[in-house]
């Protein structure tokens, strides 16, 4: 797997990581983690080398998604006296999450520059190794994450995930607008349309457009920018996020199957 970064990387932690990918969206559920989740997932299980950063610093779902709540992640130090973050290791995946570093039951009061420092810190102190993809989990919207991640690290792209409604779609195109702007400037891999329909497990074959019908596929259209898959309205995708073993883990499940179709479209 080569790497698509033409710029060369300044950081020498990431030195040996391929791509950067980000997971961005421009309203808070409507399934981003979940992307990122079983995205990671599906290009570890086609034996990439995977790390995911989990930097929603506002409401981290990795411990969830990944049943690592309350896990803490181990340090070592290197030759030079830096000590570095272990990630976490959990379905081939290497893991960091600001969730790891904080109790989940209390807020995180922190302002733009500390939030800024936390994510850089989860980028520049952590042994990551050899990575083909570095997985990026961000807050929604268009904040001072987004700025610190995209203007301090070679960023390979971004992954949109929109939802039907229309006040999804606005703020997704604001999103989207975010990274074309000169000043970011990152290439937008495609948009997923997440919870696209539903479908009642007594009636298989009938799709309800609950949400509107093609919003996410006619936004990449009007931003010239791929179209990626959609993916239903599914309990089983709540039910495996909630429990810590997202769809994807099962290769057999379908939903899997088109998890793994994106996978292959941004890869
Ligand atoms: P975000 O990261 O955008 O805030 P999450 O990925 O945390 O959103 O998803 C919010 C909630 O919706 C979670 O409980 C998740 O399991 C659920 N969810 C996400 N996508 C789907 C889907 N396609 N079908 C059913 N539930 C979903």
């Amino acid at each position: 797997i080569t790497s698509r970064v033409t710029k060369p990387m300044d950081t020498t932690q990431l030195k040996d990581i391929r791509n950067i990918i980000l997971v961005s969206s421009g309203k808070g559920g409507v399934g981003k983690s979940t992307v990122a989740s079983n995205l990671a997932i599906t290009l570890a299980a086609d034996g990439a080398k995977v790390g995911l950063i989990d930097a929603d610093i506002y409401g981290p779902s990795v411990p969830t998604m990944f049943d690592l709540v309350g896990a803490k992640p181990s340090a070592r130090e290197t030759e030079d006296g830096k000590t570095l973050i272990l990630p976490i290791e959990k379905y081939g995946i290497k893991l960091l999450s600001l969730g790891f570093f904080a109790d989940p039951d209390q807020p995180v009061p922190w302002r733009g520059p500390m939030a800024s420092n936390a994510i850089k810190q989860l980028f520049n102190d952590a042994d990551w190794g050899e990575l083909d993809y570095l997985i990026v989990d961000l807050p929604p919207g268009t904040g001072d994450i987004h700025i610190t991640v995209t203007q301090s690290f070679p960023i390979a792209g971004a992954v949109i995930v929109t939802t039907p409604q229309q006040v999804a779609l606005a703020d997704t195109r604001k999103g989207l607008a975010m990274f074309k702007m000169p000043s970011i400037n990152i290439p937008v891999l495609g948009v997923i349309e997440n919870m696209a329909y539903f479908t009642p497990e007594e009636l298989p074959d009938n799709k309800y457009y609950i949400f509107g019908k093609d919003g996410g596929k006619e936004l990449a259209k009007s931003f010239s920018v791929p179209f990626l898959g959609e993916i239903p309205i599914l309990q089983s995708i709540t039910a495996g996020g909630d429990s810590g073993v997202p769809v994807a883990l099962d290769r057999t499940n379908k939903i899997a199957v088109s998890f793994a179709e994106i996978a292959g479209r941004v890869a």
